[in-house]
């Protein structure tokens, strides 16, 4: 019975003997680890997630002794042996994005490693930007850069506004800003081509300098340059108050020297100028003042004005004098008259053409109405035959 015990005893070790032979025999007939690879070289994780990650030994069976991983940045990526196979690995991601360094190394001097670069990111914040980024790429997209005018401008602005407006990681996903940059181009020079039309009519505009009528061509010039500019290249014209202003004055001008033409066309004053010199006068008072001051023969239609009023006033002169004349006669006359009959009142009918020194004059006994005054009312009312039987006629 012990021999037997013994017996086995010595079969189990020989059997684990033999076993153990044979392990070792075959660990030293591998072939020992060349390298160490992964079928992928870098991979993206997103935050808050777990993945997989194997490697593979090369030669495929091979020697390659115990082996450890490490990451680069342990806040990013944590990473965790698997236990039943050594080659693979379980990568954990945390709340942060970031790059980190996986690394499979053999554990002994000189080991065998192969790296894997691991991006993790936050994949619903990236398909925001990209969100983002896609409404400006459309904004932009909408430009026409082949028929792109001045009118476009703000649309231009906007994109570029909208464009500003993303966050740096946005702008990593606009495709389309070499478009918005070529637009910009495009709209400063058509800006530029209408700052240069605008500066040479600012400059004309310019050279007018004091306005006199000489300078009504220059001055039309300027206003036909500047009409003819478009509405855009308009606003570009820095000095348009200028021209408006020498327009003014221009008018002026062309006032005061219509009104020149009118004191030159007067003449001689005579009295029967009057009407027309009040009315070159009553043009003058209806000029603005800046115009009055430019009329240069202002001196000339008033002293036209005060040569009618002094003709007038000797007219009046003279025509009082005649009448005092004519009443001073007609009194002479009168009195002489008088003298003449020595009749102070006679009488007359309506239809006789005698007077009669007395009302009871015979031939007046059959007339109903009988007139009296002096003898030369008689005679300028058509009696002036003196009666033969009482006044003396014959
Ligand atoms: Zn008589």
């Amino acid at each position: 019975m012990k021999r037997e015990k013994k017996n086995l005893i010595f079969l189990i070790a020989g059997i684990v003997l033999v076993s153990l032979l044979g392990v070792v025999f075959y660990q030293s007939a591998l072939p020992t680890v060349q390298s160490f690879y992964t079928d992928q070289t870098s991979l993206v994780m997103d935050i808050h997630s777990e993945d997989n990650l194997k490697f593979h030994a090369d030669p495929e069976r091979c020697k390659y002794g115990k082996v450890e991983y490490i990451s680069s940045d342990p806040d990013v990526l944590s990473v965790i042996p698997d236990e039943t196979d050594k080659l693979t690995c379980k990568l954990v991601s945390f709340d942060l994005e970031g790059t980190a360094q996986i690394q499979i190394r053999q554990v002994q001097k000189n080991g065998v490693n192969a790296t894997v670069l691991v991006k993790v990111e936050d994949k619903s914040l990236i398909a925001e930007l990209k969100e983002d980024a896609e409404c400006v790429d459309q904004l932009i997209g909408q430009l026409d850069l082949n028929q792109l005018s001045y009118s476009d401008k703000s649309s231009v602005e906007e994109c570029r506004t909208a464009y500003n407006a993303l966050s740096d990681r946005a702008l990593q996903y606009v495709t389309l800003e070499s478009n918005l940059v070529r637009a910009e181009n495009e709209i400063k020079k058509i800006e530029a081509s209408y700052q240069k039309q605008a500066e040479a009519v600012a400059d004309q505009v310019d050279a007018v300098g004091e306005v006199t009528l000489e300078k009504a061509q220059l001055i039309e010039q300027c206003r036909m340059a500047y009409d003819a500019l478009n509405d855009e290249a308009k606003q570009f014209v820095t000095n348009l108050a200028v021209l408006e202003e020498a327009e003014e004055e221009l008018d002026f001008c062309l006032s005061a020297d219509e009104l020149d033409q009118l004191i030159l066309s007067i003449g001689e004053v005579t009295l029967e100028k009057e009407e027309a010199v009040m009315r070159v006068y009553s043009a003058y008072s209806r000029l603005p003042e800046s115009a009055k001051k430019k009329v240069q023969r202002y001196g000339i239609l008033t002293a036209a004005v005060g040569v009618i009023n002094t003709l007038k006033a000797d007219k009046a002169e003279a025509e009082r004098q005649a009448e005092e004349a004519r009443k001073l006669a007609e009194l002479e006359e009168q009195r002489s008259t008088e003298e003449n009959t020595g009749y102070g009142i006679v009488y007359w009918t309506p239809k006789g053409k005698s007077y009669h020194s007395r009302e009871s004059c015979p031939t007046l006994s059959r007339s109903k109405t009988i007139l009296s005054g002096s003898v030369s009312e008689a005679k300028n009312s058509g009696h002036g035959d003196p009666c033969n039987i009482c006044a003396g006629g014959s």
